[in-house]
């Protein structure tokens, strides 16, 4: 593309909300292959909420307490529940949190963990008597954490987030574009799912390591895919440098924004469907 063309293309692109802060990812959204998308704060809202509580009535004050510490939204959204419900939260000392796992710390000498079902097997725990209440969970599309206090399972906290509005919609275009779609997440294979059904994704990777986001966008661009990245957090942050292009939501960390060549102001998924287009455009009307 000449100067010129890609000096419109990047000003009409800013009218979509769509900053390009890499001279030459407008050219490059043109010839994408496939759209890797994070899940939470990127097809979510990003701002979870409680829907299930189940267990032994010290269950809300312990997971709290524990959450306090943490500045993960999950655990805002549990922090903000006690508050509403006017529960006290637990003191917990030597608070730690787990990556892909969850969090622990003590409580009246004992070992609080609130997290996912894996590490709490991985720590010689038997989630299976809340089956039931992690699948009802799971089926609404929510993320079940369990609470164990030493090796007692006191019980299991539904969160959920709501899929944005336009996500669905924004996932057709780029289909229509001819693209293929994955989403990448650190949370459980039945929420992935359940989330893709919903917005029409036809890939899912879960239970993915923050670290490990990288590499899966290196493995597709390796098999011959020029790949996109579209993430909002301090952990897509790798996975954005490493995308042909990478896309952050405007509302999401700066580390994000800084990592990625394209800002999506709108915070919406059809800035991707949208820059493709842009780009597509810019490079037909050289020829
Ligand atoms: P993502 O941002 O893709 O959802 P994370 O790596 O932040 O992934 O989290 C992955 C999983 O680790 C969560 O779904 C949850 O099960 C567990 N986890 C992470 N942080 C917390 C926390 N503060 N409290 C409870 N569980 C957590
Ligand atoms: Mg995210």
């Amino acid at each position: 593309a000449t100067p010129m063309s890609v000096m419109v293309g990047v000003g009409k692109a800013a009218e979509y909300g769509i900053l390009i802060r890499q001279g030459d990812a407008l050219q490059q959204a043109g010839r994408l292959d496939r759209v890797i998308l994070d899940k939470t704060g990127t097809i979510t809202e990003g701002r979870p909420t409680i829907t299930h509580v189940e267990g032994d009535d010290q269950l809300l004050a312990l997971a709290a307490g524990l959450e306090q510490h943490s500045e993960h939204p999950l655990a805002e959204a549990i922090v903000a529940h006690a508050r509403d419900q006017g529960v006290a939260l637990a003191d917990v000392t030597g608070f730690e949190a787990l990556n892909g796992k969850g969090v622990q710390g003590q409580h009246e000498g004992q070992t609080l963990r609130l997290g996912n079902r894996r590490w709490l097997e991985s720590e010689g725990l038997d989630p299976s008597p809340l089956e039931n209440a992690a699948t009802a969970i799971t089926d609404n599309a929510g993320t079940p954490l369990f609470l164990a206090r030493d090796n007692q399972l006191l019980g299991v906290i539904g969160v959920a987030d709501a899929i944005k509005p336009d996500s669905q919609a924004a996932i057709r275009r780029l289909h229509e574009a001819g693209l293929r779609v994955t989403m990448v997440t650190g949370d459980i294979e039945a929420t992935a799912q359940a989330i893709a059904r919903a917005t029409g994704i036809d890939e899912v990777r879960a239970q993915v390591l923050p670290e490990d986001k990288a590499r899966i966008v290196r493995e597709y661009h390796d098999a011959g895919e020029q790949v996109a990245m579209v993430g909002d957090g301090i952990n897509d942050a790798p996975a954005l440098a490493s995308a042909d292009v990478g896309f952050a939501i405007g509302t999401g960390t700066d580390v994000a924004i800084e990592s990625a060549a394209i800002t999506l102001m709108r915070g919406s998924l059809h800035g991707v469907a949208d820059a493709i287009e842009i780009s597509r455009a810019t490079v037909r009307n050289i020829h």
